[in-house]
């Protein structure tokens, strides 16, 4: 017993040395990060919110139940190695008592019959995990594995030390069965794994038994730490890392809105900022946040990000997982720089020397830590933040890097400087003349009101047109059919016409936040003198889904707060009370395509739907990849204005996915994807795989042609 005992404290004491140490360093690594106090005061102040979220993301495994057979695998595990706390609570109390039970419960059968039955839940998610890895293997898949570019070794051996816990721990109760010192010994067959193992090792005697149950015992505490130690130096880290993770994540999610640009935990003024001694963006990985660097220390490297990421499917270098690693492996092999004091960093080694010189962001031949093709390929769709069981940031820390290479470096596609110019001189992305924006008012055969100064008090919504809308002549079709269904639908609305602006969103996806705030400052003044901030009772509708999120949910970060409804959301409405009601028949397939700022970004799913429905004759179908798994239509995070050189286009890719289907229309509520899916769906018709008539149409101009217009006119036309 007390051979037992030492050799079982040792053990205990050695690995809680080494992991602690390992952890220790690794505090350290994340505190040398940026300030983030905003995320400690949320938390603070949101305790119901975060324990809400701790029960259901990480007890409860709502994420990574949404895939199903991973999702079941990985919660048997995980519930398992919760109730096995409290057989690791048994095999140290066997150290001192070889017949110890936990005082109270420590002798009931149906604690005997948890603990194996979730021992044997671990067993069968490994063996879960074992077929999913074999049949996902990144040698033979290739790209298509989601596991290409994990460390797959490192995930063997923690499979098989998974294994090695739940095997000595059924050794040791089965031998223990047969030595009379089981704690569960009364129950019968109830603990019926252990009981199953006993008889098993029955016929070997009461000596061997002995042997094995001291034997294993120790083996039992063996694996636990040696498990211990490998979970703080590997990927498995995120067992402890995730519930914090998840805590300090933005809330509802890193969707939607960028956060402002912060320098040492407060917000950046532009006024006031100084280059030389703020942070501009991220241009080094201590200028992440201490939360981006737990974001990479909490990757368990399952692909499932990179799994849904437009960029990756395309052939793009782009995979939000690798990014993740990348930055990891750089953070932790530049931790001795970062950690060391400035007299001490000139007699660090030379790899660590030259790993704190890498630039961020740079190609191969400077060595750099992100290929800037990397950096330029995320669309911003959001699939990556919407998939990762951990709430990983990705567009947050993408964005970051962008801002710095636009701010600071100024290095970013050359294609983009005339869409920013554009921005900067005529307040939207073409550079058309202020006045087209209100060309497609005079088109229509009704009166709209243009805003001079205040809305009229009888006018209860602000149309805001967005630059596509205005502009451009597709999506300017798009505007002219929810026009006239508000006007069929007896809804007031005026717009601001040349007054309205670029809300900015394309400089700001694409790392100018100095332009993205000009515009944004501007648009705010027009709309508050205009009278239509939130508690006015004016609401704004958003044709657009870019101009959506900015307008409700990022302008709040500089002071501007309205009531925004996107055009889908009011038509939906306006159907369901009856004030719009589609009669004629269209009989066409249709699909809907959910863009990405509308659906993953703000959750607006089921309106647009709706809408469809509500049109008679209409068979919709959808497409595999909808909803939170939309697939990008590739014009997202500035990616509008940028060639796509590499691999195939985004859009194909989605259009492919639609044609399976054999549409009559595509339909969408966004005027980038329709632009985007228009401009593929043409080159299909030319290539003679798409049939003449396919059209790419907005939800609007599918249910004009339902509705019994007051006055006939060919809005969709
Ligand atoms: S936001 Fe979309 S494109 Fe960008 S990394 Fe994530 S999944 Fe890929
Ligand atoms: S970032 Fe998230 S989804 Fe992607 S590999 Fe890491 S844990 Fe998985």
């Amino acid at each position: 017993m007390v051979a037992r005992m030492v050799i079982g404290l040792v053990l205990t004491v050695a690995a809680f040395a080494v992991a602690g140490r390992r952890l220790w360093w690794l505090q350290r690594l994340a505190l040398s990060g940026q300030p983030a106090p905003e995320r400690i005061a949320y938390a603070r102040e949101h305790a119901p919110v975060e324990l809400k979220t701790q029960l259901t993301e990480v007890v409860g495994q709502r994420k990574l139940l949404k895939w199903s057979v991973p999702g079941a695998a990985h919660a048997a595990t995980f519930w398992g190695f919760i109730i096995l706390l409290l057989t690791i609570i048994e095999a140290y109390g066997a150290l001192f008592a070889r017949d110890f039970a936990i005082p109270g419960i420590g002798r009931s059968a149906a604690l005997g019959f948890i603990e194996d039955l979730f021992a044997v839940g671990v067993l069968a998610g490994i063996a879960t995990f074992t077929v999913i890895r074999l049949r996902n293997d990144p040698h033979r898949e290739g790209r298509r594995s989601r596991f290409f570019g994990s460390h797959t070794r490192a995930a063997w051996v923690v499979l098989g030390m998974i294994f090695g816990v739940i095997a000595t721990l059924l050794i040791y109760r089965g031998a223990q069965e047969n030595t009379g010192v089981f704690p569960y010994r009364d129950a019968g067959a109830w603990p019926f794994a252990s009981w199953v193992v006993g008889k098993w090792l029955h016929p070997l005697g009461y000596g061997v038994n002995s042997v094995l149950e001291a034997t294993f015992i120790l083996g039992q505490i063996g694996v636990i730490m040696a498990f211990l130690v490998v979970v703080a130096y590997s990927k498995h880290l995120h067992i402890g890392l995730a519930p914090l993770n998840v805590m300090f994540s933005r809330r509802p999610d890193a969707l939607g809105p960028l956060p402002p640009m912060r320098s040492g935990g407060k917000m950046l003024d532009f006024e006031e900022a100084d280059p030389d001694t703020d942070v501009f963006g991220m241009g080094k990985i201590e200028e992440f946040s201490w939360k981006g660097l737990l974001d990479m220390g909490t990757c368990t490297e399952c692909g499932r990000c990179q799994s849904q990421c437009p960029a990756w499917i395309t052939d793009k270098p782009l995979s939000p997982k690798q990014l993740i690693l990348d930055l990891r492996d750089h953070a932790f092999a530049k931790a001795p720089y970062l950690l060391a004091d400035e007299p001490a960093r000139e007699s660090l080694p030379a790899d660590v020397l030259a790993e704190a010189a890498r630039p961020l962001v740079g190609k191969a031949d400077v060595n750099g830590v992100i290929d800037p093709e990397v950096l330029w390929a995320c669309t911003n769709c959001g699939a990556c933040v919407n998939e990762c069981p951990v709430d990983i940031e990705h567009i947050d820390h993408i964005n970051g890097m962008r801002r710095h290479q636009v701010l600071v470096e100024s290095a970013f596609p050359q294609e983009a400087q005339g869409m920013l110019n554009n921005l900067e001189r005529k307040g939207n992305p073409w550079g058309m003349p202020e006045m087209k924006r209100a060309e497609w008012i005079g088109e229509m055969d009704f009166e709209i009101p243009v805003i001079d100064g205040v809305i009229p008090a009888d006018v209860e919504y602000l149309y805001w047109v967005g630059c596509a809308g205005a502009l451009e002549d597709r999506a300017k079709k798009a505007v002219k059919a929810t026009a006239q269904l508000l006007h069929a639908a007896g809804v007031t609305f005026a717009v601001l016409g040349p007054a309205e602006a670029c809300t900015g969103d394309p400089a700001r996806r694409l790392g100018n936040e100095f332009v993205y705030t000009m515009l944004a400052q501007q648009n705010i003044e027009t709309l508050n003198e205009a009278g239509v901030a939130a508690g006015t009772g004016k609401k704004v509708i958003a044709s657009c889904p870019h101009c959506f999120n900015t307008i409700a949910r990022e302008y709040p970060q500089l002071g501007g707060d309205y009531e925004v409804i996107h055009h889908t959301q009011l038509l939906s409405r306006l159907v369901a009370d009856g004030r719009l009601t589609p009669v004629n028949e269209v009989n066409e397939k249709v699909t809907y395509h959910d863009p990405c700022f509308l659906g993953r970004h703000n959750k607006v799913y089921e309106q647009p739907r709706h809408v469809i429905a509500s049109v008679p004759g209409v068979q919709a179908e959808e497409m595999h990849r909808c909803k939170g798994k939309g697939f990008c239509c590739g014009a997202g995070g500035a990616r509008m204005w940028l060639e796509e050189r590499t691999g195939s286009r985004i859009n194909d890719n989605r259009v492919d996915e639609a044609l399976a289907l054999d549409p009559d229309s595509i339909t969408t509520g966004c005027p980038y994807c329709m632009v985007m899916l228009g401009d593929a769906v043409n080159a299909k018709k030319a290539a003679g795989q798409a049939k003449e008539t396919l059209e790419v149409i907005d939800v609007s101009q599918l249910l004009v042609r339902a509705i019994q217009l007051r006055e006939q006119a060919p809005a969709s036309e």
